[in-house]
C-alpha cells in the first residue's frame, strides 16, 4: 500500500468506463516500487464534464493525469501545448500540469516504438504495412513517421476513417521524410504486394480483438513472407489468429502488451522524470491474470 503524506502528488486516468482499466495498478505499483510519494486514481468523467474536471485539477495542482476514451480528442482542444505528435495526431493521452500550464502528450506511438525494439526491431528506416487508421494506428504512423521510418503504407476500409487519414497521410509527406500511403483493406492485391516488400506488418484494428478471436484481418498465411515481422497491438487475447499463421509461416511476432506497458511507462517519465521497471510491472501483471 502506498503511504499518502501530505506532500503525496496526484496522478490519474480520465475517461468513460475507467473501473476496468489497468492504469492505476501499474502506476501505483511503479510509485511503490521507486518509492515516489505519488498516487494514481480513476475517475469516471464524460465529455460535458470534462472542461470542469480540467479546472478542478489545476486548482489542486495535480502533477498530470492520462485521458482515454472518449476524451483524446476533447482534450487536444483544451490542452494549453501539445507536443508535436500530439498535435499531428489530433489526440492527447497524457498531460503533463507545469504550474497550471497544461501540456499535451500521446505516448501510444511511442510506447509502440519501443516496444518493437525491445522485440529485437528498431524501426527508424524500414518499411511498416500498417492495418487501421482509428487512434492507436494514427498514433503509430505518427511516431514512426517522426522517428525516421521510411515508408508506412496503410490500409483501411473505405469508411470516414479512411477519408480522415488521407489528410493526415499528405501532411506527413510534407512535413517528414516518411513515405506514407493509404490503400484500401479490402484490396487483397495491394496488400499481399505490399507484404511482399515490408519489413513488419502491424495490426492496429480491432481484427481478431476478445471476444471475436476466430478473426483475423489477412485473408491466409500465404499472404506473409517467411522473414516479415508480424505485431498485433491487440493483448488479449495475447496470441491473436494473425500471430498464429504468422508463425506458421516461420515468421516472428509479438503481441500488444509491451506497447501497453511502455505507454504507460512513458507518462510515468513525464510526471516523475524516472523510468517506470517494466519488467516488474509485466510480472505483476502475469501474477493478477493467473
Ligand atoms: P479505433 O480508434 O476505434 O480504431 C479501430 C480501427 O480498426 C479503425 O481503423 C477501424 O476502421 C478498424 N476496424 C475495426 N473493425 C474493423 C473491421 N471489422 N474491419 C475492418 N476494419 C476494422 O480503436 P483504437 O483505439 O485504435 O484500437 C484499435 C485496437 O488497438 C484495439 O484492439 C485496441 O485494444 C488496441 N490498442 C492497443 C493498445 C496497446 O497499448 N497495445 C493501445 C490502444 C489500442 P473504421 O474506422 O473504418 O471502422
Amino acid at each position: 500500500m502506498i503511504e499518502i503524506s501530505g506532500h503525496t502528488q496526484l496522478t490519474g486516468l480520465l475517461g468513460s468506463p475507467v473501473a476496468h482499466s489497468i492504469s492505476p495498478m501499474m502506476h501505483n505499483e511503479a510509485f511503490r516500487r521507486l518509492g515516489l510519494d505519488f498516487v494514481y486514481l480513476a475517475f469516471d468523467v464524460k465529455k460535458p464534464q470534462l472542461a470542469a474536471a480540467l479546472e478542478g485539477l489545476k486548482a489542486l495542482g495535480v502533477r498530470g493525469f492520462n485521458l482515454t476514451m472518449p476524451l483524446k480528442s476533447a482534450m487536444a482542444q483544451l490542452a494549453d501545448e501539445l507536443s508535436p505528435a500530439a498535435r499531428l495526431c489530433g489526440a492527447v493521452n497524457t498531460i503533463v500540469n507545469d504550474n497550471g500550464v497544461l501540456k499535451g502528450y500521446t505516448t501510444d506511438g511511442t510506447g509502440y516504438m519501443r516496444a518493437a525494439a525491445r522485440a529485437g526491431h528498431p524501426l527508424p528506416g524500414k518499411v511498416m504495412t500498417l492495418l487501421g487508421a482509428g487512434g492507436a494506428a494514427t498514433a503509430i504512423l505518427v511516431q514512426g513517421a517522426l522517428d525516421g521510418m521510411k515508408e508506412i503504407r496503410v490500409f483501411n476500409r473505405k469508411s470516414p476513417t479512411y477519408e480522415k487519414a488521407e489528410a493526415l497521410a499528405a501532411q506527413l509527406c510534407a512535413k517528414t521524410s516518411c513515405r506514407v500511403t493509404l490503400h484500401d483493406l479490402n484490396d487483397t492485391d495491394a496488400l499481399g504486394e505490399s507484404l511482399q516488400t515490408s519489413d513488419i506488418l502491424t495490426n492496429a484494428t480491432n481484427i481478431g480483438m476478445a471476444p471475436d478471436i476466430d478473426s483475423c484481418p489477412i485473408a491466409d498465411e500465404t499472404m506473409l513472407p517467411p522473414g516479415l515481422v508480424v505485431s498485433d497491438i491487440i493483448y488479449n487475447p495475447r496470441e491473436t489468429k494473425l500471430m498464429r499463421l504468422a508463425k506458421s509461416r516461420g515468421c516472428e511476432a509479438f503481441n500488444g502488451l509491451y506497447m501497453l506497458l511502455y505507454q504507460g511507462a512513458e507518462s510515468f517519465r513525464l510526471w516523475t522524470g524516472m523510468d517506470m521497471p517494466v519488467d516488474i510491472i509485466r510480472e505483476k501483471m502475469t501474477y493478477r491474470e493467473e
